[in-house]
């Protein structure tokens, strides 16, 4: 696995390689953001005042250290021209219960635009982008001023604030489509694919990868906006909602994916018992933001941050057990899910207020369970070899086994059972000969019970040789063999017994038989009897007769 080495240090640099330059894009697909200053409400203040300029608005520090709450927030001295209606407001979508935005122009003109969580489900671009449009007016921009409530400032009050074009805002919403699109695409035909392998496979671990995607399809349905346009009467809180439950209970289907995916030794010595804990957790805080955030927002995000953050540090203890544990398929496991666990790594960082926010973080998970997803088809395609392999080497081994249960282990001639199997139902009329080495206990008298072995090794090549194509060759016990021949190209039991006196011996001894043969049908069982005595017959009267000779009989034997 040198080469799965190989491809994860690719993997990382490439990664790191990326970060820092996304992290520059800031915005994603339009500019940068506009710097907001900010801060908190306090009682009697208007937003008089903020446009007065009489309350000290916070340019420098981190939006989030404020906590949730109200707050103003504005941009500094703008001179943006909007007298053709085109231009649009944007900012990313965030927990808060109204906005009052104004916008200020050169002329004087202040436009107001008064929205709460249901206006701005309306105003959801694909991106989860908040816009509005800036109604024309021949005064440039100059300012716009914020008043925000029940901000729940997790991730900061206001982030991304950009002024841009129609036509940029449409690009913004087909790259977004594309994005989106693409990801639901792979996700739905890896579900389908995952989900038939399933149905033939039966590994639990393809079901919980099931799970995920259907939960990441979901997740990509509401955090993309796309669920905006499809109900805009949703709130846009609970479409974030809807978001934050997605996302927990597909980390939690990705972790049950991992629980599944390696050997159960893996997960020996308690560390089970912490994975299926925290697989519960990040299903119970999703289920708990979805019926408790109108309430308890902060310390629900906080608890989504902590849960995803116990995910991110059993990961690294599963995989260390793995590798102690010798699995198979440690290599596969970390190339596929190296990108979204160092992005859920940055995303817990960004939650925990130690990375920015951005735009491309905020949309990593989509980019990295895209990697994620093309990747694990290989460590899936991986597993499926092996276990083809493992099937193959079943089935070769069950060939083997067939071969060992049908043949004489002495002689390599078919054994008894093997040969009646094969003989009985031959259509046609068929010859059986029954032959029998003479005086085969002076045989092993004289050269011991190995020499007698050779002799019956010896025997049966001899049978095996020179007899017609088809022809079922056994030893059906000590010195006794048989076969069966098609009547239509009969063997020659004289010839054959020639051959047999002629053919070198162990030690030179002389080595002789004697043959009973006899035609008829051999289509059933009671046919297989009546030609059996006859045969016997036949061979009792050879020995009768002084041995090393055969004797045909023609008519069969009444069965008894
Ligand atoms: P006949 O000419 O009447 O057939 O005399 P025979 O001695 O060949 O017949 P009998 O059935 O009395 O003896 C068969 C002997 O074959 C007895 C047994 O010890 C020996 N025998 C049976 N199976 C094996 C075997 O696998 N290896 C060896 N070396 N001897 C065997
Ligand atoms: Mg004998
Ligand atoms: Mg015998």
């Amino acid at each position: 696995m040198g080469c799965g080495r190989i491809w994860l240090a690719a993997l990382l640099c490439a990664l790191a390689a990326w970060w820092p330059a996304a992290a520059t894009a800031q915005v994603g697909l339009s500019g940068p953001a506009l710097r907001i200053c900010l801060a908190p409400v306090r009682p009697g203040e208007t937003l008089g005042d903020l446009l007065a300029g009489r309350i000290p608005l916070d340019c420098q520090g981190r939006q989030t250290r404020y906590g949730a709450g109200n707050f103003w927030a504005a941009t500094g001295p703008l001179d943006i021209p909007v007298a053709d209606g085109r231009m649009r407001l944007r900012n990313a979508s965030m927990w808060q219960a109204r906005q009052t935005i104004g916008i200020v122009h050169a002329s004087g003109r202040i436009d107001w635009i008064v929205a709460d969580t249901r206006d701005l489900t309306r105003h959801v671009q694909l991106g989860a982008i908040i816009e509005f449009a800036i109604p024309a007016d021949p005064s440039p921009v100059v300012r716009i001023v914020w008043r925000i409530e029940g901000a729940g400032n997790r991730r900061g009050v206001i982030n991304g604030v950009q002024i841009v074009s129609e036509r940029e805002s449409d690009r913004s919403n087909l790259y977004m489509g594309t994005l989106y699109a693409a990801f639901a695409g792979l996700a739905i035909a890896l579900l389908i694919f995952n989900f038939a392998l399933w149905r033939a496979l039966k590994h639990p671990f393809q079901l919980a990868y099931c799970l995920m995607l259907a939960l990441l399809l979901s997740y990509a349905l509401s955090s993309s906006g796309l669920l905006a346009w499809l109900a805009p009467g949703i709130d846009n809180n609970n479409r974030l909602r809807i978001n934050y439950m997605m996302l927990s209970a597909s980390a939690g289907a990705a972790l049950l994916f991992a629980r599944t995916y390696f050997e159960a030794r893996v997960f020996e010595g308690g560390l089970g018992r912490v994975v299926d804990a925290v697989v519960v957790a990040m299903f119970a805080v999703g289920i708990g933001v979805a019926l408790f955030a109108h309430r308890w927002m902060v310390e629900l995000d906080l608890a989504f941050s902590i849960t995803c953050g116990s995910l991110i540090a059993v990961i690294p203890a599963i995989v260390w057990q793995a590798f102690a544990k010798k699995s198979q398929f440690i290599w596969m496991f970390s190339l596929a899910w190296a990108t979204p666990i160092a992005m859920a790594a940055m995303r817990i960082g960004q939650a925990m207020n130690l990375v920015a926010w951005n735009f491309w973080l905020d949309n990593s998970t989509l980019i990295a369970m895209a990697v994620e997803a093309l990747l694990s088809s290989l460590a899936i395609a991986y597993r499926i070899r092996l276990l083809s392999a493992e099937r193959d080497r079943a089935v070769e081994q069950a060939a083997v086994d067939r071969l060992l249960a049908a043949t004489d282990p002495l002689t390599a001639l078919l054994n008894r059972r093997a040969f009646l199997n094969h003989a009985i139902g031959r259509e046609g009329r068929q010859q059986l000969l029954l032959l029998d080495i003479d005086h085969f206990k002076q045989v092993n008298e004289t050269l011991g019970h190995d020499g007698g072995d050779e002799v019956l090794r010896v025997v049966a090549r001899v049978l095996r040789t020179g007899v017609p194509e088809g022809t079922l060759v056994a030893r059906l016990g000590g010195e006794e063999f048989a076969l069966v021949a098609d009547a239509a190209t009969p063997i020659d039991p004289r010839a054959l017994l020639a051959r047999l006196r002629a053919t070198r011996m162990p030690f030179d001894y002389a080595v002789t038989a004697s043959v009973g043969a006899c035609m008829g049908p051999l289509a059933t069982d009671i046919d297989w009897k009546r030609l059996y005595q006859s045969a016997d017959r036949a061979l009792f009267e050879a020995k009768a007769g002084g041995r090393d000779r055969a004797r045909i009989v023609e008519g069969l034997a009444a069965v008894a």
